[in-house]
């Protein structure tokens, strides 16, 4: 153990990887919270923040927002069950995916959840049926997911004013009040929209809330519904790479209480939600790999890593044709100056498991730990981790100075108990 190596809320990486192995994902709890707090703190009170679990859908790190009072968005059956057992109450809870299927819409009606999220008209009327054939007291509250007319600018993926799989199309929401009466059993109570991914400015952010707010108001009076619940999206962004600053948050927060006041004025009861997944949990996590081998190929310099993108898809890059570096660090070594730039890769059977593409590194020998910083979204949840069979890793939630599993790394055992092996001849092997 090097003096000067990384540390987690004071815990040696070096310690972490004896412990638990590696390839890891570190999540520090302080550092969720601590987003999670600044976020809250710069928000207007009227506004609830939601946790999309899509980012990150451990149940301890999604227990953790909820214990510091964020709600959860949630997108099948399987995030709708890990909120509830993380302990965030149903009232705090909204449910939302352009195919959800008749189990995932009972679950949500036997929990109780705030809302459900409609994303088509044929959804609505599904729902009225079957919540009508469960004879449920209570009409089903249902927010509608509106694909908005104007567009969005400032996003990785951005969603207004484009043909899209999600939401109802404003044009048709407006023309749907004959629909809408037609329901029995399902209330809608509010508007939906999300604009999509990586917002880095304040204003962009604002924008979208502004024209979310205008929409659903307008939409509101022309439909005849109420505005009991108005969830504006978020989507904000981290930086990641060399070029990109993270969002100035006091000018987001200003922006923000400046659009929503005049709103809130007029519809004092309505709840408003921002709903966000990457910011909440991305600056936390840590992707914590170990050297197997160093080699040079043709002057270029390779480090050969026991984990790669089968854990880290999104470190591949999204789409850019130069491939952009999420910030990488020695975690033996951090304050060494470079030696050289390596380019980082993984265990895979294929060109395009690069990490990091020369990225300038203290002197790295097989060993040694690396760790890829600001991956607590969207790392192990949106990568291949079955590819060539290594499995998911293991993930540790460093809480009050002390380490926890709260994922165990699959085994070979793991990855085959869900497999059935044939006999040629069609019998059950023994
Ligand atoms: C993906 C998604 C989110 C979370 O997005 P982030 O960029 O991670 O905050 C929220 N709402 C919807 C509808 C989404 O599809």
């Amino acid at each position: 153990m090097s003096a000067g190596e990384a540390r987690f809320q004071g815990i040696p990486a070096t310690a972490l990887a004896e412990e638990f192995g590696t390839p890891l994902f570190v999540y520090d709890a302080e550092v969720l919270e601590d987003t999670y707090r600044r976020l809250r703190a710069l928000l207007p009170e009227t506004v609830d923040v939601f946790y999309s679990l899509k980012a990150n859908p451990n149940i301890s790190v999604c227990a953790f927002l909820g214990a510091q009072g964020a709600g959860a968005e949630v997108s099948s059956h399987t995030e709708l069950v890990t909120a509830l057992r993380a302990g965030v109450h149903p009232r705090d809870i909204i449910f939302l995916g352009p195919g959800k299927d008749a189990r995932e819409l009972a679950a949500c009606a036997d929990a109780g959840i705030h809302a459900l999220v409609c994303e088509s008209l044929e959804e609505l009327r599904q729902l009225d049926d079957l919540v009508g054939e469960r004879g449920a007291e209570e009409p089903f509250p249902v927010l509608l997911r509106v694909n908005p007319s104007f567009g969005s600018k400032g996003s990785g993926l951005a969603m207004g004013g484009k043909p899209r799989q999600f939401g109802i199309d404003e044009e048709e929401v407006r023309r749907a009040k004959e629909t809408l009466a037609e329901l029995r059993h399902v209330r809608v109570k509010g508007v939906h929209a999300y604009m999509g991914t990586r917002f880095l400015h304040h204003a962009d952010v604002v924008h979208n809330t502004a024209g979310i707010l205008a929409m659903a108001e307008d939409l509101a009076g022309h439909l005849g519904i109420p505005l009991e619940t108005v969830d504006f999206g978020g989507g904000l962004g981290v930086a990641y790479f060399e070029n990109e600053d993270d969002l100035d948050l006091d000018a987001l927060g200003a922006g923000v209480r400046e659009v929503v006041a005049p709103f809130t004025a007029r519809h004092p009861h309505c709840r408003l939600i921002m709903e966000l997944g990457r910011f909440l949990t991305a600056d936390a996590g840590t992707y914590v790999v170990r050297a197997r081998y160093v080699k040079q190929s043709r002057g270029e310099w390779f480090v050969v890593a026991d984990g790669g993108t089968n854990h880290h898809m999104a470190a591949v890059g999204i789409g850019s044709f130069v491939k952009r570096n999420f910030p990488v660090t020695h975690l033996g070594r951090p304050a060494d100056p470079a030696a050289r730039p390596y380019t980082l890769t993984g265990p895979l059977c294929t060109p395009n498991d690069v990490v990091a593409k020369r990225v300038p590194l203290p002197e790295v020998v097989p060993g040694d730990l690396l760790g890829v910083r600001r991956s607590g979204a969207y790392g192990p949840t949106a990568s291949p981790g079955l590819f060539l069979s290594h499995g998911f890793p293991a993930e540790v939630l460093v809480h009050r100075g002390r380490a926890r599993l709260v994922r165990e790394r699959d085994t070979t055992e793991d990855m085959l108990a869900r497999q059935r092996l044939v006999g040629l001849d069609g019998e059950e092997a023994p």
